[in-house]
């Protein structure tokens, strides 16, 4: 059996996977996870680029996922007359609420954003372009910033901004988001990225807009603004996921504080059940290079030995020359590093703190498969969410999450060391209901004679969050089910 990567890999949509036999092998070398990034882009494309995941997806028989992820309040500066200037380090400049949109020069620009004069104060440091240059704030007026330039250089149309230290009062929602919202419930999407959020009031009320349009797509907090990282308990608490968005977040805390909250940020996440990607200029030199640097390399294998659930490209599949190189370097790297197990494991048995009866089925499958020789965890799951506190505990074996439910299948492509597996129980005399299950995946090449399997179910088939029950069975030690299982 070829090794099975625990770690799944999310991809940026974009120009680059407009090519369908691109896709395609971008889908065959292990992506599971596809990111609509309404940031840019019309809505007919992005609607036409999830057509053709899923349709190709389809064709080989892969359960994917879609994440919608939200533009969010991102701060940019307006539009240049001659499209870009270069800054001079002394010089001032000035970011003027009032000026029109497309004037601006080397002395001026305009920024959309009416509330920045009154968030900064002079001594603060504002952060253009990803922290390419950066201006020291002199004085504020109503609608005027006036600054020195501290590092210069080329400044082109509508590049973003950001405060050193955060603590800009934009709300995490915009007028754009909030239509967003409808279309991602319309399009079907399986997760949603809320760009920018300060607090969990801003997830909270995320998830009002999503009930209001009547979608069920998981919430993902995108941590990238410096009081997140402050909230991050909270946060997390009222998600479904988190993603660890390293490029704006670097900007607002400092590049060299990203490894250590990184670590911080995936350990509360496990301990909290919640799933996290870690994001952002993973692969970045693969944009246009078939190699990875090795920096890169280990960048990625860190990820995954902190304990991260996913990791993500961004512009190396959206717009890069490789994307499938890009995604087969990453499949790699991770199967490399999942060998070594030192994961950030804070779920230790002895301090778990159990509360539900289907929380207690997962830890005691996990701690049953850990120290048998177990081949398999066979979850019959209706909502995942088993199959989700199984992935929260560190092991290598494999999590099969079997169910009759497309999202719940789809949802599950986040979750580590789990693989989602379409299966109906509903149907199955109950009594032949096991064999069924391993049936399922002897007849995917899966399971053979004589492998030991841990199967969790509940007693009432069909319904949410009931799992109650495990039981450990010998393949091949079972009655004949051929006929009853059909
Ligand atoms: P973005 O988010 O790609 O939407 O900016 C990720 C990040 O900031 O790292
Ligand atoms: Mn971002």
């Amino acid at each position: 059996m070829n090794p099975l990567r625990r770690t799944k890999i999310v991809v940026t949509l974009g120009p680059s996977l407009d090519d369908p036999a691109m896709l395609e092998r971008v889908i065959l070398n292990g992506a599971a996870i596809f990111r609509a990034n309404f940031s840019h882009g019309e809505m007919s494309t992005h609607e036409n680029r999830i057509k053709m995941v899923r349709d190709i997806a389809a064709q080989h028989g892969k359960t994917v996922a879609i994440l919608v992820d939200l533009q969010g309040p991102k701060i940019r500066i307006g539009r240049f007359k001659n499209k870009k200037v270069t800054l001079k380090e002394g010089q001032p400049f000035t970011l003027d609420t009032q000026l029109d949109e497309k004037e601006g020069n080397e002395q001026i620009v305009s920024l959309a954003y009416k509330n920045l004069p009154r968030d900064v104060r002079p001594g603060d440091t504002l952060l253009l372009d990803d922290g390419r240059l950066v201006l020291h704030v002199v004085k504020t007026e109503v609608t005027q910033i006036h600054c020195q330039v501290i590092v210069g250089g080329e400044l082109s149309n509508n590049k973003g901004i950001n405060r050193l230290g955060g603590g800009l009062s934009a709300a995490a929602l915009t007028e754009k988001d909030r239509s967003d919202i409808k279309e991602a419930v319309r399009l079907h999407a399986d997760y949603i990225a809320v760009s920018f959020p300060r607090n969990a009031d801003d997830i909270k009320e995320a998830r009002i807009l999503l009930k209001a349009a009547g979608g069920q797509p998981g919430i993902i907090a995108k941590i990238e603004r410096s009081e997140a990282v402050t909230n991050i308990d909270q946060i997390i608490q009222v998600s479904d996921a988190v993603m660890i968005a390293r490029g704006d977040l670097g900007v607002e805390i400092g590049d060299a504080e990203l490894p250590a909250v990184q670590k911080k940020i995936i350990k509360v996440a496990r301990l909290f059940n919640k799933p996290v990607i870690t994001a952002t200029q993973m692969l970045e030199s693969m944009t246009l290079n078939t190699i990875p640097t090795r920096a890169e390399v280990s960048d990625v294998a860190n990820a995954v030995l902190d304990g991260t659930d996913a990791v993500m490209l961004s512009g190396e599949t959206a717009v890069g020359l490789y994307p499938d190189k890009a995604v087969a370097a990453m499949d790699r790297i991770c199967l490399s590093a999942e060998k070594h197990r030192n994961i950030n494991a804070v779920r230790q048995f002895k301090d778990a703190h159990i509360k539900h009866v289907d929380e207690a089925i997962a830890m005691a499958t996990m701690y049953t498969a850990n120290h048998l020789d177990i081949a398999a965890i066979i979850a019959l799951t209706e909502s995942g969410i088993t199959t989700l506190l199984m992935s929260r505990v560190n092991s290598n074996i494999p999590i099969y999450g079997l169910s009759r439910h497309e999202a719940t299948l789809r949802r599950m492509t986040l979750y580590r060391g789990v693989y989602p597996i379409p299966f109906d129980a509903t149907h199955i005399d109950r009594r032949v209901l096991n064999q069924a299950a391993v049936l399922e995946l002897q007849n995917r090449g899966i399971l053979s004679n004589g492998d030991l399997v841990v199967i969790t179910k509940g007693d009432l088939i069909g319904v949410h969050g009931r799992t109650n029950s495990m039981k450990i069975l010998t393949i091949g030690d079972l009655p004949d089910y051929s006929s009853a299982a059909t």
